[in-house]
């Protein structure tokens, strides 16, 4: 390998996704997915679109989920931007709206595969710690910058960022594009989506992959003033990347459409946290307040590694996160079904 090449691989640092086991009968509360299937109408609109049009070429535009997202979020079409999982859809933000001469700013403790696309993009960076109670303060990122991104509810952490305070953030950053992941936005958070009307720099990504079910499918979105989403386009077509297929946007308009089955599902989830939390704090556990399908948890006298791999023996698996050190002593916990979370109590109990 040449030397320019093994330099720009060696200098990357990948993203570590967590574990997808492929062994049966495990308690899989680590991915953050949802633990109940996508809404019945998904399925129909799968096995219709399996039946009639797979033999056809997807919408190179999806105007019809653009129509569903923008409908769901009382926006226009021309306010939203669709990719392949959110992921997807950061990678292009990453590309478009913030690569400038001052650095990206985002949280020390967050999504990792923030400083990833950093790294792939070349974008500087700076972090900002997170207050002593694992907060952001908008505040610590009135500097000069290249842009501001981070997610609400933030992860690991699941702590909620206030709108109020989003908003404060926006009024005294005018000059560079916000963008507020709300991947776990739906289970407890108040959504900036509300706000884009009003501020041109602000960007709010979504996914399916966790409120409305559907990680498997890849389908995520950006919502923000048309010339935002504009510039998001550009990259998408500079870069031929794929559109949404037909699967992926049948399922995704129906998921949209059935917001019966949405509010039944997240409110579910939601009330599972909170039993979960009351019994983790009853075994001594300090939990962080949580907006998210997941809490973050840690013992004052036990090692969170040490649990970690004393419940995968158990067949539980949940994430551990050695980086940065403030965080080794906790473990992030999916919030699954009342049954895997009582089972993981009575596992709990048993280790300590
Ligand atoms: N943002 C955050 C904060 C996440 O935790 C995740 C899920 N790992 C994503 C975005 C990406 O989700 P997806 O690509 O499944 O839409």
């Amino acid at each position: 390998m040449s030397k320019y090449w093994s330099q720009v691989v060696h200098g990357l640092t990948p993203y570590t996704p967590g574990e997808q086991p492929k062994i049966a009968n495990l308690i899989k509360l680590n991915t953050n997915e949802n633990p109940y299937g996508p809404s019945p109408k998904v399925l129909e609109a799968l096995r219709g679109e399996a039946a009639d049009s797979l033999r056809l070429y997807p919408d190179p535009n999806s105007d019809r989920l653009k129509q569903a997202i923008a409908e769901f979020h009382g926006l226009t079409p021309a306010q939203v931007f669709v990719g392949n999982g959110s992921d997807e859809v950061l990678a292009h933000v990453f590309l478009a709206l913030l690569k400038h001469d001052a650095p990206l700013l985002f949280p020390d403790i967050t999504y990792s595969f923030y400083p990833v696309y950093c790294g792939l993009y070349d974008i500087d960076y700076q972090t900002v710690p997170l207050t002593q109670t694992f907060e952001i303060n908008v505040d610590d990122y009135r500097v000069a910058n290249g842009g501001i991104i981070f997610p609400n509810p933030n992860a690991p952490t699941g702590r909620v960022l206030a709108l109020s305070e989003i908003r404060r953030l926006l009024d005294a950053n005018t000059e560079s594009v916000v963008v507020i992941d709300e991947a776990y936005i739906d289970f407890g958070g108040e959504s900036a989506v509300t706000l884009v009307n009003a501020y041109p720099q602000l960007l709010v990504t979504h996914t399916l992959s966790k409120s409305r079910s559907l990680a498997g499918l890849r389908v995520g979105y950006a919502v923000g003033h048309p010339e935002l989403i504009d510039a998001l386009h550009r990259v998408k077509d500079s870069f031929n990347s794929y559109p949404i297929d037909r699967f992926a946007s049948a399922g995704a308009v129906a998921a949209m459409e059935d917001v019966d089955y949405f509010e039944a599902t997240r409110q579910r989830v939601m009330a599972s946290r909170e039993k979960l939390v009351e019994a983790m704090q009853a075994l001594g556990f300090e939990v962080l307040p949580s907006g998210a399908n997941f809490i973050f948890a840690r013992h004052p006298h036990r090692d969170a590694l040490g649990l970690t791999t004393a419940l995968r023996e158990r067949s539980i698996i949940v994430r551990h996160f050695k980086k940065p050190a403030r965080i080794d002593q906790f473990m992030r916990i999916t919030v699954g079904t009342d049954e895997e979370c009582e089972a993981l109590i009575a596992a709990l109990k048993d280790i300590l």
